[in-house]
């Protein structure tokens, strides 16, 4: 078949000519999927908006020999004007669509795509606090790439007491005798919220102050970091 029907997240889109764009977008059954959408950019395109980044749609896109073409879109949910109304929402998605392309570049999965796509619409229908919901979906999305971090016992020694520290270089928390260089002291309750971001048990992040979201925001941010250009380095090795 030289046509093939999914659908996608649009990630990101780039401008190609006077009126085309490349739409990088993330499908559950055909991977990362970059596809030309002719005349896109023009005023009567039969696209519309429906192809914008954030965009959950259902997609028809016909096999080229560089570039898949774009033949027809439907929208399942538009998520662009609710998301770009406040900024912390818009670069949370940002943030979230951008570690999707980088995660998928390689390896994608109905999982990623799905993660994706609820992450989406918990944030647009505000379902949790913004950050929580972006640090939820970084933890659960590099857990499918095999980058899980262990919230429970000591990485080092496997002790379950005396949790004190947190390492995301050594994958997750450290006992009192096992701190290692760079890791940074976390509190009981900051671990809690770590463990139930993962899990997105939202139920358990509702008493989370804002001094503790703001701690496991700092963790994940430097796990998705490191792992991201330790990821990208691979790649860039696999390469030469
Ligand atoms: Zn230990």
């Amino acid at each position: 078949m030289a046509s093939y029907r999914d659908q996608a997240v649009v990630l990101r889109t780039h401008k190609l000519g006077e009126a085309d764009r490349i739409i990088t977008m993330l499908t559950p059954n055909h991977g990362l999927v970059r596809a030309v959408a002719k005349g896109v950019r023009r005023t009567a395109s039969k696209f519309g908006a429906r192809l914008e980044p954030f965009s959950h749609i259902d997609v028809m896109c016909f096999h080229g020999r560089s570039l898949d073409t774009i033949t027809q879109v439907e929208s399942i949910a538009l998520y662009a004007p609710a998301l770009s109304g406040e900024l912390s929402s818009y670069q949370a998605a940002s943030i979230m669509v951008e570690t999707a392309a980088q995660l998928t570049e390689v390896e994608a999965s109905a999982h990623q795509f799905h993660l994706l796509a609820g992450g989406l619409k918990a944030l647009a229908g505000g379902l949790a606090p913004t950050g929580l919901i972006r640090d939820s979906y970084l933890l659960r999305a590099l857990a499918l790439s095999g980058w899980a971090l262990n919230y429970d016992s000591c990485v080092v020694c496997g002790s379950r007491a005396d949790l004190a520290y947190f390492s995301v270089a050594h994958g997750g928390v450290l006992c009192a005798n096992c701190h290692k260089p760079g890791a940074v002291a976390v509190t009981k309750e900051v671990m809690l919220l770590l463990r139930a971001l993962s899990r997105g048990d939202w139920q358990q992040t509702v008493n989370a102050t804002q001094g503790e979201a703001n701690q496991a925001a700092a963790i994940v941010a430097a796990h998705v970091k490191w792992q991201l250009e330790r990821g990208l380095k691979s790649y860039s090795t696999v390469m030469h």
